[in-house]
């Protein structure tokens, strides 16, 4: 419920910090605010309000359309009684037993309003669950919402058909060039472009390449939830976990382009061709890949597609595996006077003249990691060997990483290209460099043969 106070007055007795509490939301609305208190000990200096340093007395009631009591006595007893006598909702600050009414905790996006509460049993929790929307929330969507309301009528006399008018306020609600053109105080022209696409009727969709990270949700990263809750469809790679996928809107289409029952997966033409269609027909599409989409994602190819055939798109960040494979290991990738640069590489496919090159640099302090190489590890091992690279050379490996089911391995380039080693099921990074001795290996399986020191 949303009480009306205009032109009345919010009565609060009590001078400390939790009179102060009230006084932080009370004074958003546009009542008249009046502390009254014979103690007036926290600082409202910050708060447009009337602050009176003595006894309470009842005519201090008159036009009072909310009372709260936050100190205890004979002042506080008396004001109790007082409004209850005059039938002005009351509330005595945690005691639940004697409120009329709750505040709730609130999430501030005037005029958008969100009120979280517990009916006084969890206030902690409220304000907990509150973090988490704030989070979801972009801090210019009560501006975005104003927009909308500035915009009603003209929308309503230019866009006839209902579900047209519910896809431009939706489109204008989450567009992220919307929220860009309002962080540099465009908002109302971005607003009037945005309409003017949709009158004309052809409003193209738009694609998202979004970082999924290495698998756990709460590795996504807060704009990715949230495009993930706005996309129509949502085309997503086999190495993306259902947990993950399923931080998206639950009425949107999901198609697994890693797998589709029972057919081959698909290549990466009909994924090109597939994104282009479904933002041609005004879709907004979230293309989910493992990771970061520009670390071997395939992205460059879709986006040379999106630009050809004209379509809107953005690139999401993700946490890249190797990233979540140094967090799991805390394994520093760049250390100083050991390792001034981390590479991520690519074993698949890798030729002679790669292996040269990475062995070189590895012996030169780079620390490498190592993509697509789990199948192929006693293989690269070696041949980074026989290029150059010591058989002493350090080497982690991370399966599942950022996930509850990681499994990690650890020994030298020499241990591994032995052979002698059971990986478990799932994708892996491999490190190999001085600084992976850096790491916390302490739990990690030992690759067969030498094995560095563990600090
Ligand atoms: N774009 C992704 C990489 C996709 S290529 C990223 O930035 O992470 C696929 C390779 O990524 C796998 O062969 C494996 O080497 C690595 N990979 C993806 N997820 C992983 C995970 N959770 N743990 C370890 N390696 C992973």
């Amino acid at each position: 419920m949303s009480y009306k106070v205009q032109g009345q007055r919010i009565v609060i007795v009590g001078g400390n910090d939790e009179a102060l509490n009230k006084v932080r939301l009370v004074s958003k609305t546009t009542a008249t605010v009046v502390i009254i208190s014979r103690h007036i000990e926290a600082d409202f200096r910050a708060f447009a309000v009337e602050v009176i340093e003595r006894a309470f007395a009842p005519s201090d009631l008159d036009n009072a359309a909310l009372v709260f009591v936050a100190e205890e006595g004979e002042d506080a007893e008396l004001a109790k009684a007082e409004a209850r006598a005059r039938g002005i909702p009351l509330n005595v600050v945690d005691v639940p037993a004697e409120c009329d009414f709750y505040t709730p905790s609130i999430v501030d996006r005037a005029p958008l309003t969100i009120a979280i509460s517990t009916e006084g049993d969890a206030p902690v929790l409220a304000r907990l669950v509150r973090a988490r929307i704030e989070a979801m929330l972009s801090p210019r969507i009560g501006k975005i919402a104003s927009l909308a309301g500035g915009l009603r009528q003209r929308v309503e006399s230019l866009i006839h058909d209902g579900a047209a008018r519910r896809r431009f306020y939706e489109a204008l609600v989450t567009s992220p060039q919307i929220e860009a053109a309002e962080i540099s105080g465009q908002g109302a022209e971005a607003a009037e472009v945005l309409l003017t696409q949709h009158v004309s009727a052809d409003a193209k969709g738009v694609v998202w390449l979004i970082g999924a990270g290495p698998g756990s949700e709460d590795l996504l990263t807060l704009r990715a939830q949230r495009l993930l809750q706005e996309a129509d469809v949502i085309v997503h790679d086999q190495l993306v976990p259902t947990v993950v996928v399923d931080m998206g809107r639950r009425d949107a289409e999901r198609i697994d382009v890693g797998k589709a029952k029972g057919h081959h997966s698909f290549s990466q033409a009909q994924i090109n061709t597939l994104i282009v269609r479904l933002a041609g027909q005004g879709k907004r599409v979230a293309r989910l890949k493992s990771g970061d989409p520009m670390v071997f994602g395939r992205a460059g190819e879709e986006i040379a597609a999106l630009r050809k055939a004209g379509i809107a798109y953005s690139v999401v960040p993700g946490v890249s595996a190797a990233l979540a494979a140094a967090a799991d290991t805390a394994t520093p990738v760049t250390l100083r006077g050991v390792s001034s640069g981390f590479i991520m590489a690519t074993a698949h496919g890798a030729d002679d003249s790669d292996l040269r090159h990475w062995a070189a640099l590895a012996q030169s302090g780079l620390t490498l990691a190592l993509y697509m190489g789990k199948s192929i590890a006693t293989e690269v091992a070696g041949r980074l060997v026989a290029h150059g690279a010591s058989p002493a050379t350090p080497v982690g490996i991370v399966v599942n990483a950022g996930r509850a089911d990681k499994s990690t391995y650890s020994g030298t380039l020499a241990g591994l290209s032995s052979g002698q080693v059971a990986f478990s099921d799932g994708p892996a990074i491999i490190f190999v460099g001085e600084a992976v001795e850096a790491g916390d290996w302490a739990d990690s399986a030992q690759l067969a043969g030498m094995s560095f020191k563990v600090a």
